[in-house]
């Protein structure tokens, strides 16, 4: 079985997570079940033998950001014990998509500790296929019934996005992830201000709460659509995908 940093192969992941398919021969056939919405294609049961609702799971964080806030942690689940406790299994109770941001690190902002948090960060909380695959494997295989996708105040990927301009190497990549949910923003701007003939500044939107919330909603919808297994535990009320937006000046966490 081949293991990279506790993650197993695709096929081996198929079979650990219990997934009621047809035998999987090749991973072109694999590609087939799984794009096939027909098919069942999610574990019959939680693999976490105590799962942890949605309901509950937003609790805890709401309540661990509370403390981190109001400057009161706790700080759990960082003891000897607990690293030895987790380390052949781990069911985190919430996956957080969150950005790379060094301002927004998800275990420090919900005071939480290890194995809590599944958490998945690339630069403007883009639903790439790596971090849905990331999240499929985590809701699966990992039993996480909540995914957050967690945006926040003054994001430079946003801004980035709004700004538009030629940006080097790879960071294209992100921008491009983002710039259809700044679209849709700006289009709603538009609309709202067509009546007083205000024109949009980009300065003004700049860094906005409106497009960080529209990128948040814009991620969780593609994550949504481009994912059969996430549809599926979403269907049968195993799993709910929330956004939130991360205030970086006062620590605080709005979940929308
Ligand atoms: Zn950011």
């Amino acid at each position: 079985m081949s293991r990279i940093n506790g993650f197993v192969g695709r096929r081996h992941f198929l079979k650990i997570a219990g997934l009621t398919t047809l035998s999987i021969g090749s991973l072109t056939a694999c590609n087939e079940i799984i794009n096939n919405r027909s098919e069942i294609i999610i574990p019959q049961k939680n693999p976490n033998p105590n799962p942890v609702s949605a309901t509950e799971a937003q609790k805890r964080l709401i309540a661990g950001n509370k403390r981190f806030y109001n400057q009161n942690r706790r700080y759990p689940n960082q003891t000897k014990r607990r690293l030895q406790s987790i380390s052949e299994t781990q069911y985190p109770y919430a996956a957080i998509l969150g950005c790379a941001d060094s301002r927004v690190p998800p275990e420090l902002i919900f005071d939480q500790g290890l194995g809590d948090l599944f958490v998945v960060r690339v630069a403007g909380n883009i639903a790439s296929d790596e971090a849905i695959g990331s999240l499929e494997y985590a809701t699966t295989a990992l039993g996480t019934q909540l995914i957050v996708v967690l945006g926040h105040k003054n994001c430079g990927a946003v801004a980035a996005a709004i700004r538009n301009k030629q940006v080097p190497g790879n960071i294209d990549t992100i921008v491009d992830g983002i710039q259809p949910a700044i679209s849709e923003n700006q289009e709603r701007d538009n609309d709202t201000n067509n009546d007083i003939n205000n024109d949009i500044n980009n300065n003004d939107i700049n860094n906005d709460r409106d497009a960080v919330i529209s990128n948040i909603q814009f991620q969780t919808e593609k994550m949504q659509r481009s994912s059969p297994i996430l549809e599926q535990l979403i269907s049968a009320d195993r799993l709910k995908i929330i956004g939130a937006f991360y205030d970086i000046d006062t620590g605080k966490v709005n979940f929308l």
